[in-house]
């Protein structure tokens, strides 16, 4: 780990402000969620299990190699971080919540494992998106606790969908929303879209019925 120490301070407080940020929304609950950021090419920071994410400090963070097993005490969702950071070079954080938003919306929308995002001005907040009518698909996997096969799974199934029709993120149902960007603003740029996008469509499947 050659990484000059200014760099990992840097990445410590834009993990630690997401925390605080993802807190003040709600959108972890209890100790739930956890948050990382890629420190160079084959590292990353991770937040450790059962850390208050509203006031994280650097001795609640975790330095690990993505190309190593994975150290005790981080958390068990960790392997669903490292799997998309070896998926995709571009990504530079990634923002795990478990908002009361994403779990509902992902329970509605396990049984055809998709949630289909179209029609909204805010999908333009997601990069690469330049307009309202792209129809951006949302994967939604299963719950599991098997966080190492479930990785398998996400992986594949990212693997196979078209990359311009996806949203920068993925639900597990009943449980929460994965989000990333290329670095830890437009990662928290995506995690605030996908909270007001979810709730927009919860509001209009519900104003259908
Ligand atoms: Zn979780």
């Amino acid at each position: 780990m050659n990484a000059p120490k200014n760099h990992l301070t840097v990445i410590h407080e834009q993990v630690i402000a997401a925390g605080r940020f993802g807190a003040s929304r709600g959108w972890v609950p209890a100790t739930s969620g956890n948050f990382s950021a890629r420190l160079d090419e084959r590292h990353i920071v991770v937040t450790r299990s059962g850390r208050d994410k509203g006031a994280l400090t650097p001795a609640d963070l975790a330095t690990i190699s993505l190309d190593e097993p994975l150290p005790p005490g981080l958390s068990a969702e960790a392997p669903l971080h490292v799997a998309r950071y070896r998926a995709d070079p571009a990504i530079g954080a990634i923002y795990h919540v478990h908002s009361t938003t994403a779990a509902l919306a992902s329970r509605l929308h396990a049984a055809s494992a998709t949630l289909l995002l179209q029609g909204w001005e805010l999908q333009k907040a997601f990069a690469g998106v330049t307009s309202h009518t792209v129809a951006l698909t949302v994967p939604v996997f299963a719950n599991s606790q098997d966080t190492v096969a479930l990785a398998d799974d996400v992986e594949a199934r990212l693997g196979e969908l078209p990359a311009q029709s996806l949203a920068p993120g993925y639900l597990l149902a009943g449980h929460g929303l994965y989000a990333w960007g290329r670095d830890g603003n437009e990662a928290l740029r995506h995690l605030e879209a996908f909270d007001v996008l979810l709730q927009l469509q919860l509001d209009w499947e519900r104003s259908q019925r």
